[in-house]
């Protein structure tokens, strides 16, 4: 079992356009498809409608499949911490786009690794993108009518915060400087990928254990209900055991990320999710959307990506556990650019409730 590490570099914000194909933090999405992008309404979080931010990108295409020459995943989430809600996925957001060998935005050949190089690819060339968030925009400025935005929210955002001085000064703003100074956005970083290398000694071990503690709990439960256990040592004995499989997932969850602490993203498609908690497991993941085959787990975000997200308030901010994005098995070619994927959030739970006052 091999898995991939994602981690968080800062670089040159060039190399993370589009026409480099990069694997991303913050910053603008960095678009695939430089056509059919997704909109406000794609993008609206359940609770607050507002549109969600990007949070990251990775570039994975697919070996066997022509059409997933290039292959994008996109994962966006709502800034406010009060639409982050425990075990709940609806402030998140998940794209798939991907294209073939021969397209209509990039070039066969690999891209030259220049500044200058080919800016001209460029999804604004295409469509109008949003300046504060960098999603479609239909809407503009109705004074300037230089400014693009995607929803009334980031208009009156962008007012507030620069624009009332700068409309109808006609000056051009580069697309650099916009994302440099733009504060609404996460900040911008490469995700560098390394391979983890695995320690084969105690690995088995941890399983085993693990499997044991499970078992236990199971027979705790038979027990139960067949009502050979004494009511009063019943809750105790229970609890007893859940709490230890629930240290012993967190436990294997801190051993395994020992290694690499900095780690932000584990890549390792169709493989294992290291849970962070034993208190939910993933089940029932939805069909896709695109094909209505089954998906697959792909990877997981870490709870170090919080770090590198600048979050003003430690107490009160977005937060998670680990995010487990799921895709289509077959990585079927989306009708319109960009195909929406699941993703599952999980949280470690206060059991005390003493915490919670
Ligand atoms: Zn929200
Ligand atoms: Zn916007
Ligand atoms: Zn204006
Ligand atoms: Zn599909």
């Amino acid at each position: 079992m091999t898995v991939d590490l994602g981690f968080a570099e800062k670089c040159e914000p060039w190399r993370l356009e589009s026409r480099f194909f990069p694997s991303k933090i913050g910053g603008k999405p960095a678009w695939l498809d430089l056509k059919n992008i997704p909109g406000e309404k794609d993008l609206h979080c359940e609770y607050c409608k507002e549109p969600c931010i990007f949070l990251c990108q990775i570039y994975a295409p697919c070996e066997d499949s022509d059409d997933a020459f290039h292959r994008t995943i996109f994962v966006f989430v709502c800034k406010k911490s009060e639409c982050c809600r425990t075990n709940k996925n609806g402030n998140l957001k998940v794209f798939r786009s991907q294209l073939p060998k021969i397209n209509e935005f990039y070039p066969a050949e690999p891209p030259v690794e220049q500044s200058d190089w080919r800016t001209d690819i460029n999804v604004n060339q295409w469509v109008k993108t949003c300046y504060i968030c960098g999603i479609l925009a239909p809407n503009h400025c109705s004074k300037c009518k230089n400014i693009n935005y995607c929803c009334r929210a980031h208009q009156i955002y962008h007012w507030k915060n620069g624009h009332k001085e700068t409309c109808n000064v006609n000056k051009e703003l580069p697309v650099h400087s916009a994302t440099a100074n733009n504060k609404f956005l996460f900040p911008e970083h490469e995700i560098v990928i390394e391979r983890e290398e695995v320690r084969n000694d105690d690995d088995s071990n941890d399983l085993n254990r693990e499997e044991e503690e499970m078992k236990k709990y199971e027979e705790m439960i038979q027990k139960n209900e067949a009502g050979t256990l004494q009511n009063e040592d019943i809750q105790n004995e229970l609890l007893n055991v859940a709490n230890q499989v629930e240290d012993e997932t967190f436990s294997k969850f801190q051993s395994t990320i020992d290694e690499y602490p900095d780690q932000i993203i584990r890549y390792n498609k169709g493989q294992q999710i290291l849970y962070i908690s034993a208190e939910t497991k993933v089940n029932k993941i939805p069909k896709c959307a695109e094909c209505n085959g089954e998906r697959q787990f792909e990877f997981q975000i870490m709870p170090q990506l919080l770090n590198f997200l600048n979050l003003e308030d430690p107490i009160k901010c977005i937060d998670w556990g680990i995010l487990v994005v799921f895709t289509c098995t077959k990585s079927c070619t989306p009708k319109n650019g960009y195909s929406v994927e699941y993703v599952w959030k999980q949280d470690i739970i206060e059991n005390n409730s003493a915490t919670a006052s």
